[in-house]
């Protein structure tokens, strides 16, 4: 499907910033690239896929990573923030009485649809009922009809029905102990006057509350031209996208997305009547770019910008490159790492740390649990500004008074001073490094 391409090429792309704390032009331009071929060769109209690519492309150039985040995993959150936003939400369906009208050309998948649909929505707790009026095609009343058996939901059609307006006006009758009304239309095999006029009939005796245009994955640019006809005519709330289970690449539903400002509602993935998602779009994207943590990922980052985006002006990282760490500084690493999430993953994510130079740290020096930096930020709370700064300078009856402003203990405080002490020599074997501009970045 689309973006299944996307995923292994992007993946691909994306590993060889592993380790890397700025990107540059070059590796955004390679980047967008990837993402740009897959969509074109998937069928998405090109000025939405110039539209996506420059929008990433301004923001991984542009926008700073918060502190700790690796400059691949702020690239990763670009693009599914800018996918997330070209895909768009779910299409809203509360969990309510209503009545859907499915629009789409001959053999979209639409008949097949309304069946899985009400089976959906059963398992929901809700009592559908699937109303047949589509006079045009020859066994579509027997299908529907034999579908929503199986799916175990109310059905209403007329076989020998030729006027589809009636059907749908008695059909809403005969089910009117349903909670939710799922009207199927007919389609033609191409978008004819008669067929836009039926359909706009049809709407005005069933007044919708949602419009679901079915599509089927395979169709391409045409999805532009259907789309917009039938968001005319009817309106169109949301997309099933149907046949994903197939080769089709799905492009032009995202087309259609686009073109009738709408979202998708709905994944068909074969023929039975529990062959049907609801579209989930966090997930599904994580799921294509094979990264299932991805919408955590994401979060992460956001957590960091949102509190790390507070500045303080006393403060500049660099100077712990200069030689003088301060408590100020342990304090700052400290809320950025706690920003970010369990200690362990976060030292993963920075970038020359995932290899060995973990291990080669004293286990101890990595040993902050979280409870233990909430206690340690306490201390640092009843400490002063001079004790911040030189807390080498800090004796006994300090260390009294700042274990009974925090509430702590002595022996905290001393495991504070112990574990600066050990952060400091750390730090002191990394500048011994020399100019390691990654240790720099890793730094800030
Ligand atoms: P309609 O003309 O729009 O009502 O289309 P139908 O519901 O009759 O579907 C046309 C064909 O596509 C039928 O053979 C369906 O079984 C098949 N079909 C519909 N949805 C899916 C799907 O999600 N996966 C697969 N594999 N086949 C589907």
């Amino acid at each position: 499907m689309v973006l299944d391409d996307l995923g292994s090429s992007l993946r691909g792309t994306l590993d060889k910033l592993r380790g890397k704390s700025r990107i540059s032009e070059e590796d955004v331009e390679e980047v967008v690239k990837e993402i740009q071929r897959s969509l074109l060769s998937a069928d998405v109209d090109v000025s939405l896929v110039m539209e996506l690519s420059d929008n990433i492309k301004t923001r991984s150039l542009e926008e700073e990573p918060p502190a700790g985040t690796p400059a691949r995993d702020f690239i990763l959150h670009i693009v599914y923030e800018e996918l997330v936003d070209l895909i768009g939400e779910s299409t809203e369906l509360p969990l309510e009485e209503q009545t859907i009208l499915l629009a789409g050309l001959q053999g979209s998948g639409k008949t097949t649809t309304s069946a899985k649909m009400a089976w959906w929505f059963s398992t929901k707790g809700l009592r559908p009922a699937v109303i047949q009026t589509d006079t045009f095609r020859p066994g579509a009343y027997d299908q529907a009809k034999e579908m929503c058996r199986r799916a175990e939901v109310d059905f209403y059609g007329d076989p020998d029905g030729d006027d589809p307006v009636q059907i749908a006006r008695d059909g809403l009758e005969a089910t009117i102990d349903a909670d939710v009304h799922i009207v199927d239309t007919a389609g033609r095999h191409a978008l004819e006057d008669d067929l836009i006029e039926e359909i706009e009939d049809i709407e005005s005796v069933v007044d919708p509350d949602v419009g679901l245009l079915v599509l089927d994955a395979a169709i391409g640019q045409g999805a532009k031209e259907q789309a917009q006809q039938f968001d005319e005519s009817v309106g169109i709330d949301g997309v099933a996208i149907t046949k994903l289970d197939g080769t089709a690449k799905g492009g032009g539903a995202l087309t259609a997305v686009d073109q009738t400002d709408s979202s998708i509602a709905f994944l068909g993935t074969g023929e039975e009547v529990q062959d049907i998602e609801r579209f989930e779009p966090n997930g599904f994207i994580s799921r294509l770019l094979g990264m299932g943590d991805l919408a955590q990922l994401t979060e992460r980052v956001e957590r960091a910008m949102e509190q790390t985006g507070v500045e303080d002006e006393d403060w500049d990282p660099e100077d712990m490159l200069e030689g003088q760490f301060t408590l100020k500084d342990m304090q700052k690493q400290m809320e950025a790492m706690n920003n970010m999430g369990p200690l362990d993953q976060v030292l993963d994510m920075i970038p020359g740390f995932g290899g060995g130079i973990k291990d080669q740290l004293p286990d101890d020096a990595m040993d902050v649990t979280q409870d233990r930096m909430r206690t340690f930020e306490f201390i640092m709370d009843s400490m002063t500004e001079a004790e911040m700064e030189y807390p080498r300078a800090i004796g006994a009856s300090q260390i009294r008074r700042i274990a009974r402003g925090s509430g702590t203990s002595e022996e905290s405080v001393r495991e504070l001073l112990q574990q600066y002490k050990m952060m400091e020599k750390t730090l002191k074997q990394f500048q011994g490094m020399g100019s390691d501009k990654e240790m720099q970045r890793m730094m800030q």
